[in-house]
Formats: C-alpha cells, sequence, structure tokens
C-alpha cells in the first residue's frame, strides 16, 4: 500500500468504506469499461496516486433525476467513493452555502479553471433562456463558460445530451443539450433517463486512469457504455430468438420472463449498456423488472421512440419487411428444417451402414455356409462393436467386413 493509499483510505474510512470494498470498486470499474479484471489493481494504484480533481456540477432544465440517481446508489455508494476522488468546487444540491455564496463560489471554481464540469439537464434557448437561470443569468450562458474552463465536461441524463423531455414536441423552451456550448473534443455525454451512476464512475475513473477520457461515438457517447445493443446483451433475447413474446401485461408469458419486443421493447434498436452494469448497484435494469427499454440514450427518444408500448417495425435491421411473429418462425422453422435434415441424413447413413452390414454378413455367412441373425434394429445406427454388445454378443475382432460395414477406414 502506497503513501498515496494511507491518505486516501484515511478519508475512506471516515465514510465507512473498506480496502475490500474499494478493490471491489476497482474491479466494477475494470468490469464497466470493458476491461481484463487485470486492469483492476491497476486502476486501484492510478485512482489512489491520483490528485484530487475540482468538481463543478451544473443542475439545468430537468427532474434533477440524474443527481438522484448518483446519490442514492447502495452502499458502498459510488457517490462517496467519487466524492473521495474529486472536490466538489460547486454542486446546488450538494452543498451548504446558497443563494450569492453559492453564486461566489462558482465564480471562483470558474476563476481557478482546471476542474470536470457535469452537466445535467438541458438548456433552455427560448425567450433567452428564461426557462432556467442560475444566479440571475441563463443556465446556457453560465453553462457555457463553465464548459470553457472545464478540463472536460460530462453531459449526464439525457437532457443534457440533446434536451431530452423539455426539447419534445409540443415544448415551448427551445431546449438543446450541452454540446454546443463544449470546446471540441472535450465532451463525453452519458444520455440515459437516468444517467446510469456506474458509467459515470468509469467515465472519471477512466480519466484518472489513463489521463484522459474515454474513445466516444458521434454523438460523445463512450463506446464502452454505448458501443453494443441492448437486444444484443439481453437476457430475454433466447425468447425472442424462439418467438416466445409477452403479448399482454402480467400474461402468463410475462410471469415467464420472456420476450417485451411485442410490447413495445426498442432495445433491437438502443445502444446501452443496461443489461449487463444494470442500475441499483447492479441488482436490476427495465428488462429485468418486466418493462421494455424506451431507447433513452437515443437521440430524441421522446418523440423517435413513441408510442413507447408500440412494437418496431421489425426487429431486423437488415431486413425492414420481417416481422417479429416471421422471425420466430424462421428461427424456428429453420431449427425444425435442420433436425429434419439432420433425421433424414442419419435415416439414409443408417440404411445404408445397414445394407453393407447385410452385404458383410452375406459374405461371412458363403464364407462358413451359414447366416448370422439379423442384428436388433434399434441398434442398427451403432457402431459394429457395439451392436455387437447390445445384442448379448462379446465383440467381434475388428475385421475389413466390419470397418466396411461401420464406415471406418481399415
Ligand atoms: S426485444 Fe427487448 S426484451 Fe426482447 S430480447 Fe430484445 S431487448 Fe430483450
Amino acid at each position: 500500500m502506497t503513501t498515496h493509499d494511507d491518505g486516501l483510505f484515511a478519508a475512506m474510512a471516515g465514510r465507512g468504506v473498506s480496502r475490500r470494498d474499494f478493490l471491489k470498486f476497482s474491479s466494477a470499474m475494470a468490469l464497466a469499461l470493458a476491461l481484463p479484471a487485470t486492469f483492476a489493481p491497476r486502476i486501484a494504484a492510478a485512482v489512489t496516486a491520483a490528485p484530487r480533481l475540482p468538481l463543478v456540477w451544473l443542475r439545468g432544465l430537468g427532474c434533477g433525476g440524474d443527481g438522484e440517481a448518483f446519490l442514492r446508489s447502495a452502499k458502498p455508494t459510488t457517490a462517496e467513493l467519487l466524492l473521495d476522488l474529486l472536490s466538489v468546487d460547486y454542486a446546488a444540491a450538494l452543498m451548504a452555502p446558497s443563494g450569492t455564496a453559492a453564486v461566489r463560489s462558482l465564480a471562483d471554481a470558474i476563476a481557478r479553471g482546471g476542474y470536470i464540469a457535469v452537466v445535467e439537464g438541458a438548456v433552455p434557448t427560448g425567450d433567452g433562456g428564461v426557462a432556467c437561470a442560475v444566479g440571475g443569468r441563463a443556465f446556457g450562458d453560465v453553462a457555457r463558460e463553465v464548459c470553457a474552463r472545464a478540463l472536460a465536461t460530462i453531459a449526464v441524463g439525457s437532457c443534457a445530451f440533446d434536451g431530452g423531455v423539455a426539447a419534445a414536441s409540443g415544448g415551448s423552451t427551445r431546449a438543446t443539450g450541452v454540446a454546443g456550448l463544449v470546446p471540441a473534443g472535450r465532451l463525453v455525454s452519458l444520455p440515459g433517463c437516468p444517467v446510469n451512476s456506474e458509467n459515470l464512475a468509469a467515465t472519471v475513473v477512466h480519466y484518472l486512469t489513463f489521463k484522459q477520457m474515454p474513445i466516444t461515438d458521434g454523438r460523445n457517447r463512450p463506446l464502452f457504455a454505448y458501443g453494443g445493443l441492448v437486444h444484443n446483451q439481453c437476457e430475454r433475447r433466447a425468447h425472442f430468438e424462439f418467438g416466445e413474446f409477452v403479448v399482454s401485461w402480467g400474461d402468463e408469458a410475462a410471469q415467464k420472463g420472456w420476450c417485451l419486443y411485442k410490447m413495445g421493447c426498442k432495445g433491437p434498436e438502443t445502444y446501452a449498456s443496461c443489461p449487463t452494469t444494470q442500475y441499483a448497484q447492479g441488482t436490476s435494469w427495465p428488462v429485468r423488472a418486466g418493462h421494455g427499454c424506451i431507447s433513452c440514450t437515443m437521440p430524441g427518444f421522446w418523440d423517435a421512440a413513441s408510442p413507447f408500448y408500440s412494437r418496431l417495425p421489425s426487429p431486423l435491421p437488415f431486413a425492414p419487411t420481417v416481422s417479429a411473429d416471421q422471425v420466430g418462425q424462421l428461427l424456428v422453422g429453420g431449427v425444425a428444417g435442420a433436425t429434419t435434415v439432420h433425421g433424414v441424413a442419419s435415416y439414409v447413413r443408417v440404411r445404408r451402414t445397414g445394407a453393407a452390414e447385410r452385404r458383410a454378413a452375406a459374405r461371412r455367412g458363403q464364407e462358413s455356409g451359414s447366416l448370422r441373425p439379423e442384428p436388433a434394429r434399434l441398434a442398427d445406427g451403432l457402431p459394429a462393436v457395439s451392436r455387437a454388445a447390445s445384442a448379448g454378443e462379446p465383440p467381434a475382432p475388428v475385421t475389413e467386413a466390419a470397418n466396411e460395414a461401420s464406415g471406418e477406414p481399415g
């Protein structure tokens, strides 16, 4: 254990976090970052040795659910560990100061710079951004200033990603995400409603460990969390393959945990790590709880994925005219077809083997002057030695004729 460990663990011990808990956290972070488990010690060493980065957490137009998700994870909380790793300079929902004192704290943090900015909530742009203000200023103006001085900005939740519910059709605030306010190359977006706090912790841990933000896709979403389809990682996928679907809430199929595609699940078109990372300390996620994915990590999901309980036109993006019923029928039909082909091939082989056996027996009978009894039909498909054993005979010596009958090379 390093001296850095001692210092950090003194702080952690004060929060009731043990060395074992911290190592479990490091392993979980390696897993969340899609790294081999062997990276856990490196992560633990890097994180404990890293200086505590300042953090500025801004809250814009939204329900506050992302901050709640972050703070309400189970013990030892991701939040506890993360707050030990970071020095919170400003977070309206967490800090003791309020009013002008809080605004002064924010101004001081901006002046110092060199912090990680976490932005939660959308940026209203209609009517001069009057729908959300911080210290009497439009939230967009404050966010632009904060993000310009940040080492990196992490947009948490769907609202900070692209406006979320406030940007849905019918809205009057002309809300957007923060992408337009952040200097190029310094934004990581973690959409979701709410954000998965494990992914937030993993993003910070990646920065502390590798001194850079994780690789992202074209929408600034890190590939470790948004590189795979929900559908491909889903625990109900086998039921999809075999055409086993829930068709009404609470039906027998729902109780058996069958696929929710026909109830509107958008998993086949959604990129997220929910099935593997899960929520509530890895205990569950929407599909496990019995509700289909609503695609909340995808752009404009309130409009694009609505109505949430209508099935997607096709579960196969490469074959848009194929329906879920056809997938099940095709796959089940394919399995049945393969089974039939295999059965026919086996039957032909058995028949040919039996004929060869009878010809060999006839030859042996002609040689010995007597015909051997027909072997039992159930034993027809077995190798020559096993057939003889099943008929109560001692194993016959392996002869050229027996090799011919069994189809094996002599
Ligand atoms: S459609 Fe939804 S419930 Fe069914 S396998 Fe795909 S993600 Fe899972």
